[in-house]
């Protein structure tokens, strides 16, 4: 088969990406049904699905909304082998408040693309670096703007073009290819999770191996001297975020002296870990750092008196899913930093299962009672959305120490969401793509680099195998009430993940930008070769 699209394919993917982009689908909205309906009717003309209805599915999320995966199925002609390569693309983006007074012009790209080279061209003083680089772009052409069109649309439309080359080619490859387009990528990855029932059926059903996943997701444009950098990822990093509870000893303000503010220990917290990559088990440059994104006392209205409790959440990236490890990288650095509290106030630090093993020997048979008790109002705030999952199991533990006693402590857990950390296993398929890549390295200026984890939290995470689950299983407050993984279903259809992506700069902000000569010209055929080599060698 040829390693190429047809021109025609090629020339259709920027038709597409323009189309896409001019549907609003803003994450957690009815315009996520537009776009998954667009993509069906693309689909649904092809002769291919024409003939196997059954290979095109609009999958419900269930949802109050009313939103749908779209799931495409391709079986080569000359089919022997069970081998699965899935295509996966997320049709949702971020929203647009970032473009303030160019909101009308979010979703088109002419237009809004018109507007912000007017807005940096007419800007002569900027020494700051990133306004330069903008500017770079602007005049190198190419370079286009618009909501989602990096985040990702563009790739989106990528895999429609594989699929069409695919399906207009049925005879030509050996293998079956499922294309997975999303929903709520940017939210809660409903749409992934959904996708994760199809694939574990489809497999439990037709007996196919997944042999690899490939997400268009964006890249971020690096430059080396004179070339333009692309990276393409391996695995993915993973994410925990964990909640700090801490019980001081309150007291009136004019006996300060008496108490143990909770806001003094959550500052010695903020301050030993914020930014600490030791934290982290990982010891690399590529390290991102952890950083809270929450941090309040726990008094709900003004008193002369110390707060009681407080609480903060700090967000994680791991790479790799030994949560237990980076827990207990927390309490050493927090013993030595609290060390003086420790010993005048018999200050304790519990991780939340060390905590609940003393609670329940406290409590004996009375636990689960007083445990059911607690959940179901919580639960019914909930329902009502007076607490998301965060705070669900923030209260939940708040409350279960009530019943323990009333000395201060600080209990470390985990809350929703978790995304494990992936990576994978089977080198062989590394090197496919290495050659493929060698193919292109250097064309138009582009050069080409392989690395092992995603940094961005994507779908993907929840496509490797996860190994170390009891941990997060017995930490992870909630689990099962208000937030639900089924790893057994993630490592039945686990698979080696990859990231090879539409290239540009700053998604998630206005200047959101894709380089489209890579995209539409390059990246296709790399995706495209990469398919056909991996069902080639027969893995
Ligand atoms: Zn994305």
């Amino acid at each position: 088969m040829s390693n190429n699209l047809s021109n025609q394919n090629l020339e259709l993917i920027k038709k597409l990406t323009y189309d896409l982009v001019k549907i609003n689908s803003i994450t957690n909205t009815k315009g996520e049904i537009d776009a998954a309906l667009y993509i069906y009717n693309f689909l649904a003309l092809l002769n291919y699905f024409k003939k196997n209805k059954e290979n095109l599915i609009l999958q419900e999320l269930n949802d109050n909304i009313g939103r749908k995966n779209v799931i495409a199925i391709i079986k080569g002609g000359s089919l022997k082998s069970n081998n699965v390569i899935i295509l996966l693309s997320h049709f949702d983006t971020v929203d647009i408040e970032d473009y303030q007074n160019l909101k009308e012009y979010a979703f088109d790209i002419d237009e809004l693309t018109s507007k912000i080279k007017q807005l940096y061209l007419s800007n002569t003083v900027n020494n700051n670096q990133d306004i330069k680089e903008i500017i770079d772009d602007i005049e190198s052409k190419g370079y286009i703007f618009g909501r989602g069109v990096l985040d990702m649309k563009s790739g989106v439309a990528v895999n429609l073009a594989i699929i069409k080359e695919l399906a207009e080619n049925i005879d030509k490859f050996n293998g079956i290819v499922i294309a997975l387009f999303v929903a709520d990528e940017e939210t809660n990855s409903l749409g992934m999770l959904k996708a994760i029932d199809f694939l574990y059926n489809y497999k439990k059903n037709n007996k196919v191996n997944y042999i690899a996943c490939i997400d268009t997701d964006y890249i971020v444009k690096d430059k080396r001297n004179d070339s333009i950098l692309v990276n393409s990822y391996y695995g993915s990093i993973g994410k925990i975020l964990v909640g700090f509870y801490v019980k001081g000893i309150e007291a009136h303000v004019g006996e300060s002296y008496k108490g143990l503010n909770p806001l003094l220990i959550m500052s010695k917290i903020v301050s030993s870990l914020e930014m600490n990559k030791n934290v982290i088990n990982k010891k690399s440059k590529d390290v991102i750092p952890p950083t809270f994104i929450y941090s309040k006392d726990l008094k709900d209205s003004y008193s002369v008196k110390t707060p009681s409790d407080a609480f903060a959440f700090l967000n994680i990236l791991i790479f790799d899913n030994n949560v237990n490890k980076v827990i207990s990288n927390i309490k050493r650095i927090l013993k030595n930093v609290l060390n003086t509290f420790i010993h005048k106030y018999k200050l304790e630090i519990f991780d939340y299962e060390e905590f609940t093993k003393l609670l329940k020997l406290k409590l004996k048979e009375n636990y689960d009672e007083i445990y059911n008790k607690i959940k179901q109002k919580l639960y019914n705030d909930y329902l009502n959305g007076k607490v998301d999952e965060r705070f669900y199991s923030l209260y939940l533990v708040k409350n279960l120490n009530e019943y323990l006693d009333f000395r201060p402590r600080v209990i470390l857990f985990l809350t929703p969401p978790f995304y494990p950390a992936v990576f994978n296993k089977n080198k062989k398929i590394v090197k496919i793509l290495k050659n493929v890549l060698k193919n292109f390295d250097g064309e138009y200026g582009y050069r080409y680099n392989i690395k092992q984890f995603f940094p961005y939290i994507s779908d993907l995470s929840f496509l490797g195998n996860v190994d170390n689950i009891d941990y997060i299983k017995n930490n992870l407050v909630g689990f099962n009430e208000v937030y639900f993984l089924d790893f057994e279903k993630i490592n039945y259809i686990s698979t080696d993940v990859f990231d090879i992506g539409s290239l540009g700069n700053d998604a998630h902000k206005f200047t959101e930008r894709l380089d489209s000569f890579y995209t539409f010209n390059i990246l296709p055929n790399i995706v495209f070769s990469f398919i056909n080599k991996i069902f080639e060698n027969k893995i």
